[in-house]
């Protein structure tokens, strides 16, 4: 069998229009905002089709989108998103963070479910255009930024489960505040053993839209018994997996005292984070170029670890901390954590973030608003 090339045009940032809003908004004051719940003046749509490709894309005004009821999104979730920030660096100049990492992961997940792979550049290059556009829109306070959403949906109007003809490639920013206000604040976790949120070979890779609703209900059974988040466990060892919606890291002391940074290996029921990838990293940078304020003795391990070792080392005293990573909180440190009908306390000391996440954040800080030069930190040219 003689296999048929055909190459269908990939999304073309050179056939941009740009349809300016005839009535921009104003941004509200940075104090009053509340993450995700204000969008900015204009978005990006590319529109996809089986037999044509990536149709040109257009940059216009925020406004509802037009689907069909028999739209496929609307019954069996073909949809996915990224979360990426753009920010105002110390200088006056727009980055993004590390955004081909989105876009790798965004094909990846894309690829997943059927849905049109792309350019991951002339994403990058679309989503660029979209935020010099609102550039007003971007607070200028520190720790201020906006939040940058790109999602693609299935857009077939056919009810017969299979790969969607057509897709919606849209993006959408919000300006956001900092996710601190006046010091860290710890969480307290629930580790669940009544829900699941991943199952090896499943979906919790892939930032899937379709693996989030189900984790509202296990995050409002927490909450009434007053944890902030979900620890999400697995199999009957107990593994620690995720946080919430977050990657986990845990910090031992090791019984040959050396400090050890943990965090579960990238299987089927972990989502690679770019924040994990930014923590493990610099971690293991420290090696060759120190930290400040990072120990001596430090390893860094992607490996499995389970809730009976957690309770033996908090047992122990060897329970340094624990924190989530991901772009919202960046680094968001855990106090507490209900296990069996226990809970487990976790140092956070004295400014409420251990030691070796305080240097996490500040170093990510640091490259996200450009104090630190880095080549994570993209310009957007204006
Ligand atoms: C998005 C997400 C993360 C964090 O990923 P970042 O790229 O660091 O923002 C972690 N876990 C889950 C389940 C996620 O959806």
């Amino acid at each position: 069998m003689t296999g048929e090339i055909t190459t269908l045009p990939d999304i073309d940032p050179l056939l941009l229009r740009i349809l300016p809003n005839p009535r921009p908004g104003t941004p509200p004051p940075s104090s009053k905002l509340v993450f995700g719940k204000t969008f900015t003046d204009h978005m990006l749509t590319v529109r996809w089709t089986s037999a044509g490709g990536w149709e040109a894309p257009v940059i216009g005004p925020y406004a509802p989108l037009s689907l069909e009821p028999s739209a496929v999104v609307l019954h069996y979730a073909n949809a996915l998103f990224e979360g990426l920030k753009a920010y105002r660096s110390n200088t006056g100049r727009i980055t993004l963070f590390r955004p081909d990492m989105n876009m790798s992961r965004m094909n990846r997940t894309a690829e997943r479910i059927a849905l049109p792979t792309f350019s991951g550049p002339a994403l990058i290059e679309l989503i660029s255009e979209l935020v010099r556009l609102d550039a007003s829109w971007i607070p200028q306070e520190p720790g201020h930024s906006l939040y940058v959403r790109p999602t693609l949906i299935g857009t077939q109007n056919a009810l017969g489960v299979g790969p969607s003809t057509s897709a919606l490639l849209f993006v959408i920013c919000s300006p956001v505040g900092p996710y601190y206000k006046g010091g860290f604040k710890p969480i307290a976790l629930l580790a669940t053993t009544k829900h699941v949120r991943a199952a090896p070979g499943g979906i919790g890779s892939y930032k899937l839209a379709a693996n989030y609703a189900p984790g509202i209900i296990p995050q409002l059974e927490a909450a009434m018994e007053g944890y902030a988040q979900n620890l999400w466990l697995w199999g009957p060892e107990h593994f620690l997996t995720e946080v919430g919606t977050m990657n986990l890291f845990v910090v031992l002391r090791r019984e040959d005292g050396a400090t050890e940074l943990v965090t579960p290996p990238l299987n089927d029921i972990i989502l690679p984070g770019v924040t994990r990838d930014s923590v493990l990293s610099l971690a293991r940078s420290h090696s060759s170029t120190p930290l400040p304020g990072l120990p001596e003795n430090f390893i860094v391990s992607e490996r499995a670890i389970t809730m009976p070792e957690l309770v033996s080392a908090s047992k122990a005293g060897r329970l340094l901390e624990v924190f989530g990573a991901g772009t919202a909180a960046i680094v968001c440190p855990v106090d507490r954590i209900g296990y069996l009908g226990e809970d487990i306390i976790v140092p956070t000391g004295e400014r409420g973030m251990g030691p070796v996440s305080e240097v996490m954040y500040r170093e990510i800080v640091g490259r996200q608003t450009g104090v630190i030069p880095s080549d994570w930190a993209w310009v957007v040219k204006e």
